[in-house]
Parts: C-alpha cells; structure tokens; sequence
C-alpha cells in the first residue's frame, strides 16, 4: 500500500513548485482509482484558481519532424530568459496499443537536466479522449506549480491533431521539407487547424528545399480560412538542431498570444477547452458508470461472441448491450 497523501500537503507542494509533488499530483490525476480520482479532483478543485496563466502551446508533426528536437532547443532558451517550462508529451499510440511508437527513446536529456523544466511522458492505457482529460489536467496542475510556458506535444497521426487544438492557445505544425509533392500527405484540415507552420531542418543543403516548401504552404494557406479570425498563419523555417530561426519561431507565439488577448478570443479559447475537459470527463464517467454495472460486460462478452457467429447483427448485439446494462430509452 502506497501511504495516502494529505490534500493539504500535495498542494503545497505543487504550490512550491516541487517537481516531485507536481509528478505525484499528475500521478493522482492519471490513476483509475476511484480513492486516487477523489483525492486528484479535491486538488485540481482547490488549486484552480491559481491557473490560467500560462502560455499553452501545442507541437504537432509527424514521428522524426524534430518535435523532441524543437522543444529542447526552444525550452533551452525560454528558460535562458527565465522562464518556467513544462512538457507533456501525449502518445496517441501508447493508448490504442499499449506500446508506444515513442519507444523508450531518451528524449530531451538536456532540457530534463534544468531545474526550470518539467517533462512527463503520456499517461498510458485508457482510450484517447482518456489522454486528453488526463492532459488537460496535468497543464492545470503544471500551472499551479508555476510554469509559465506549457508545451504539449502530440505525434501526428491524424485524429489527435483536432484534439490538441482544443487544449492549447497556440498549435505549431512541425514539417520536414521533403522531396517532391510538398503537400503530399498533409492534410488540409490539419493545415486548418494550425496557428503556425514551422519548416524544421532548414540547414545545410536542406535549405533551398525548405524555403521552396516554406512558399508552397504559404501558398496552400491562402486558400483556407485562418485558424484565428485576423490572423494570418505564418509560414516560418527553422533548424532546430543549430537553433536557428526559434527566435522568430517563439516570436509568433507571443504575437498569436497578444492578438488572443486584444481580442479577447483567448477567454473563448479557454472557456471552450473547458467545456471540452467537461465533455471528456463525462463521458468517461457515463462509460465508466455502465461498464460497472452488473451484467454489462458479461453482456458485451456475449454481444462479441454472437457477432462473431454470426449469430446477430452489429445493431443487434448493441441493442442487447444497452438492455443489459438498463438503458434502453422510454417508450421502447
Ligand atoms: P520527433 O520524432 O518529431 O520528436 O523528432 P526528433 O526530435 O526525435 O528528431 C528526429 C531526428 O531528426 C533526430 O535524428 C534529430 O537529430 C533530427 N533532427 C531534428 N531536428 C533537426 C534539424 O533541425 N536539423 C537536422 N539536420 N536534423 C534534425
């Protein structure tokens, strides 16, 4: 048995900015333990009103973009200038799988090393709307604890991109130039999606195709509608294994912000994350609530079993599900 934590000693230590309470706290929030969920929801409760402040940036691009690249070299300097930084890193794979696409590849050794730098590897298991919840718990957690810049990184693989959107102010789209079709693979509504492209990898002889690829998205962009209305997506290039071009990179970001807050399209950026947080954390519970019903998963056995068999139809085996568990709707 792990010994139970006070309320009151978990918050102050993610008040004083312990890294170690922080982990704990994340821990907390991440755990299926209803004991564990109890105490994480009474501290992320109190410990609400300290947050908000931060700057939540999203880094979305697909494995081998230099995501893990970016972040240390643009960490490094943020925290060069003072800052707070804290990452978290979401593995849509890890969820889906149980493995993980990241592997146990050691990532940001130098970034970890700073005392102003907090790195958390995803929450496994659970389904991905799972991940996000879990996320967005973390990014308040973090900024009780102080960060002043939460980056959230997320593999490109399709589905999540729109997920991260709804939990940070800012989305960066990592590409790498490449041979051939610049535009090749990357989905429009990704391209929608994104605050800002960053064309990472623009060094040596990369360079001339980094600034072609950099006209063609800036081309691409003039067709869609921006992803903030009077923004206009900037197309930038950088490399971050020499740093060149983050400046500029981390430039944009303070600009999307201010344009946020002018605007004040950043409290409706907020407000919707929390509805969405709303969302995930109800719909978890409904699935959680049913799921622990008697009979249900023995229902959900049998319903695999008939399909399989042939024996019922998908909306048949579902409809006996939903018997089972007691929620079939009125007048039915
Ligand atoms: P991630 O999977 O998106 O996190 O990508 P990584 O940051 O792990 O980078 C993938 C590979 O690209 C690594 O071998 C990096 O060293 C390399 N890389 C990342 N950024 C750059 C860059 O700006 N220039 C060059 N030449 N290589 C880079």
């Amino acid at each position: 048995m792990r010994p139970r934590q006070s309320l009151e000693e978990l918050k102050e230590a993610v008040l004083a900015g312990d890294r170690g309470g922080l982990s704990r706290a994340i821990t907390l929030a991440e755990s299926s333990r209803s004991d564990d969920q109890a105490l994480a929801q009474d501290l992320i409760a109190e410990l609400l009103p300290g947050t908000g402040k931060a700057i939540r940036v999203g880094i979305t691009g697909v494995p081998g973009a230099g995501k893990s690249t970016t972040i240390e070299a643009l960490g490094l300097q943020l925290i060069g200038q003072g800052k707070k930084v804290a990452v978290l890193v979401i593995d849509p794979t890890s969820a889906r799988t149980g493995g993980s696409i990241l592997g146990d590849k050691t990532r940001m050794n130098k970034l970890s090393a700073e005392e102003d730098a907090y790195i958390r590897p995803s929450p496994s298991g659970g389904v991905l709307g799972g991940v996000a919840r879990k996320t967005r718990e973390a990014m308040l957690l973090c900024e009780a604890a102080g960060f002043d810049v939460i980056i959230v990184e997320s593999v490109g693989v399709g589905q999540s991109e729109a997920e991260l959107a709804e939990m940070v102010d800012c989305l960066m789209l990592l590409l790498v130039p490449g041979a051939g079709d610049e535009l090749q693979g990357i989905k429009r509504g990704i391209m929608e999606l994104a605050d800002m492209i960053v064309v990472n990898k623009a060094d040596g002889d990369r360079i001339p195709l980094a600034k072609r690829a950099r006209g063609d998205y800036r081309h691409a962009l003039r067709m869609l509608p921006p992803s903030t209305p009077g923004w206009e997506t900037p197309v930038q290039i950088a490399s971050a294994a020499e740093g060149t071009g983050l400046a500029e990179v981390w430039e944009s970001v303070e600009a999307h912000r201010a344009l946020l807050e002018e605007t004040g399209l950043l409290e409706e950026r907020r407000r919707h994350q929390t509805e969405r947080w709303l969302d995930s954390m109800i719909e978890e519970a409904v699935l959680a609530a049913v799921h622990s019903r008697r009979g249900v998963e023995e229902a959900i056995e049998s319903a695999r079993a008939d399909v399989d068999a042939e024996k019922a139809t998908v909306p048949q085996a579902t409809q006996r599900v939903i018997e089972a568990a007691g929620l079939q709707e009125e007048g039915k």
